[in-house]
């Protein structure tokens, strides 16, 4: 089959790849779509010895399964649905699996690829298929993160910093959580567009007076990560989102010490949080 490989340093190249070998308990799956994630841009520089890509929808082709020729996402933690956490239904932080498909075993950016059965979301018909990877990444993580932080936050203006895909799909999912005073801010003009579409409306980049009670930080920008720390209302709650490899320094000025407040970290989604999504 056809496939990427990440080379690393910003390379990519289209290759053979041996057709996917099908293991036991799993299917194989036709690609349809695979979504650029931001996140991927870690392989863009480091290379992978696989095919990556994991916000992926495609047909299952495995003749007398139950979801032979079904259209399905891939939920990408592999999962062992024996750990505390997994019976608990947190099938994304299972204790003893840590496999995430896409980044430690092959993913989307091929023709095809075999993928556990558990990890198989069936797509509703009405659901086009250009739009459907935005379930998994972009409205799946964003609208858990808001589900974790959801109960604790006080009432108050959120200000969304980054609108990328996450961000945007934070937007949607704040609005749809019963939230109306959404702010975004980006350096990006043609995101701030599409994200006001959407209902936010902006935020100056150099505006710290101005308070948050809940501040979804969506970029993974560490300077982005500092100001929502400074400009979270007390008793407020900075959620991060986005994602970022280097060490990340805060410096402990006043308006970060002097202050009750919370940082909460969420990761991908339940795959019980898939009807909702
Ligand atoms: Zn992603
Ligand atoms: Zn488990």
């Amino acid at each position: 089959m056809r496939g990427a490989r990440f080379l690393g340093n910003g390379r990519v190249t289209i290759e053979d790849w041996p057709q996917p070998s099908v293991g036991p308990g799993e299917v194989l799956l036709h690609v349809q779509r695979t979504a650029l994630c931001g996140s991927d841009i870690k392989l863009w520089h480091k290379g992978a010895s696989w095919v990556p890509g994991h916000e992926i929808f495609g047909l299952v082709d495995s003749p007398g399964h139950a979801l032979h020729q079904q259209r399905c996402l891939v939920y990408i933690p592999v999962h062992c649905g024996q750990c505390d956490s997994c019976l608990a239904g947190d099938t994304h932080l299972c204790e003893t699996e840590s496999v995430l498909i896409g980044w430690n075993r092959p993913g989307g950016y091929g023709q095809a690829l075999s993928v556990p059965e558990q990890c198989l979301l069936p797509v509703p018909d009405w659901v086009p298929d250009n739009l459907a990877p935005l379930l998994l990444d972009t409205i799946g993580t964003a609208a858990h993160g808001i589900r974790v932080a959801g109960p604790q936050v006080v009432k108050g203006p959120v200000l969304v910093m980054g609108s990328g895909p996450i961000g945007l799909g934070a937007i949607i999912a704040l609005k749809d959580s019963g939230f109306h005073e959404i702010y975004v801010s980006d350096p990006k003009e043609n995101r701030l567009v599409l994200a006001q579409r959407f209902g936010a409306r902006v935020h100056p980049m150099d505006d710290d007076t101005t308070r948050f009670a809940f501040v979804l930080e969506c970029s993974g920008a560490h300077a982005a990560r500092n100001r929502g720390l400074k400009i979270v209302r007390p008793h407020g709650i900075v959620l991060l989102l986005g994602e970022n490899d280097a060490p990340w320094t805060i410096e402990e000025t006043k308006p970060i010490r002097r202050k009750d407040f919370a940082m909460m970290r969420s990761f991908y989604f339940p795959k019980s949080d898939y009807p909702k999504i």
